[in-house]
């Protein structure tokens, strides 16, 4: 069976190296040189976490992911995992903290209630108001998207850089089964997607010279959710001299050829103002920004299925802001639909019929499957 992936990015990464590890020829074309940092897989840090407060139904394939890292891990020799726990911030009624809480219960997950004056004291780094409360997730850390895409692609046998493919349809005379997996590129080959193209901008702010609750063994990544500034995250320090922050669906729409590089104040003004606000120890001053794409679909769940219009066809859509974690059973999930069909792991969720009403498939293609 020959199979190609579109995409370099961790989930085309990640779907070469699980079917490589099946012995499938498998060809990876991507149009850039990944890891590289214009589409949806670089910046440095990305959250993982167990108590998943957008939908208990993604927390068994959280379960079954961590130890895909470290097997990672373990095959390349490189660190990706660094262990936090992680801190959601809110009202008591936040979505992060109830859906977290909820996630936990229906799954025995290791999390902690904690209140305000617990947060300031274990995590002097965060400020809080007296009504807020926050759920410490232990089963949770960052990963380094770079490292990742690197070790991914480096078990991958054949990666063709720098080669657009225009076509699903021509790659198809050539290859049994094509894996659709070009981030915010993927309406440009599948028309029928409704995704939207969100800009997104990560700022990195210098931190006082005492502020060493910061560093990865006493700072949580966090989520916060408010009123004031709606979602944002945030790292712990991995230079020792700055922290990284985001605001999720924050951004303004856009395409992927046309997407604005250039940061300006407007972009950062709202992060600094939310440093300033809600943590201890960080200054105004920018040491780095950089750019990034969100795919999202209508309502934020992946897509993860064949094409209705074509068996042959495998669509990954993970995004929406939140896939990179579940990136090596995304891509072992791909395998086995790519080489049996189907999978044991329940992806109904994750449907493409909900976006695209099936078309005939001829028989011949339906058998494949
Ligand atoms: C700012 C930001 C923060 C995020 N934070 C988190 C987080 O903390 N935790 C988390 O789990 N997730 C997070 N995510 C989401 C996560 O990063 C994405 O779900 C994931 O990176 C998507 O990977 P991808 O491979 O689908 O897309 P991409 O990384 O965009 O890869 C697509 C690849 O396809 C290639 N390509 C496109 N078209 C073609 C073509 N025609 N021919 C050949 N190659 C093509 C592109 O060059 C690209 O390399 C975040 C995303 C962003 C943008």
């Amino acid at each position: 069976m020959r199979v190609a992936v579109i995409g370099g990015g961790v989930m085309g990464a990640a779907t070469s190296w699980r079917l490589a590890k099946r012995g499938v020829d498998v060809v990876c074309f991507d149009r850039h040189s990944p890891p590289h940092a214009l589409g949806s897989s670089h910046g440095e840090s990305r959250i993982i976490r167990s108590a998943y407060f957008e939908g208990s139904y993604y927390v068994p394939l959280l379960q079954e992911v961590f130890p895909m890292w470290r097997e990672l891990e373990t095959l390349s020799g490189m660190r990706l995992l660094t262990m936090t726990g992680a801190l959601y911030i809110g009202q008591p009624a936040a979505e992060a903290v109830v859906g977290a809480e909820a996630s936990a219960k229906a799954h025995g997950l290791d999390v902690e209630m904690l209140d305000a004056a617990a947060v300031r004291r274990r995590y002097p780094g965060h400020v809080l108001h007296d009504d807020e409360v926050a759920v410490l997730d232990r089963q949770a850390g960052f990963l380094n998207p770079e490292g990742v895409v690197t070790a991914m692609l480096r078990l991958a046998p054949d990666v063709r850089r720098d080669h657009r493919i225009g076509s699903v349809e021509k790659l198809l005379a050539e290859f049994d089964s094509v894996v659709v997996a070009a981030g915010p590129w993927t309406p440009e080959l599948l028309d029928w997607m409704p995704l939207r193209i969100e800009r997104q901008v990560h700022a990195w702010f210098s931190i006082s010279r005492d502020a060493d609750w910061f560093a990865p063994d006493r700072f949580p990544v966090f989520i916060r959710q408010s009123e004031q500034f709606g979602d944002v995250y945030g790292f712990p320090t991995l230079d020792g001299v700055s922290v990284k922050v985001g605001r999720h669906h924050a951004g303004d729409f856009t395409d992927p050829d046309h997407i604005r590089r250039r940061v300006d104040e407007g972009d950062v003004d709202p992060l600094r103002l939310m440093t300033a606000t809600f943590m201890r120890g960080v200054s105004g001053h920018v040491t780095r920004t950089i750019t990034c794409m969100y795919s999202n679909t209508p309502d934020h769940d992946f897509v993860i299925d064949f094409s209705p219009h074509d068996k042959r066809v495998l669509v990954l859509s993970p995004c929406s802001g939140h896939g990179f974690k579940f990136a090596p059973v995304i891509g072992d999930i791909a395998a086995d639909l790519v080489c049996d069909g189907k999978t044991k792991r329940d992806i109904s969720r994750f449907s493409a019929a909900r976006f695209a009403p099936s078309s005939h498939v001829p028989d011949d293609q339906a058998q494949r499957h």
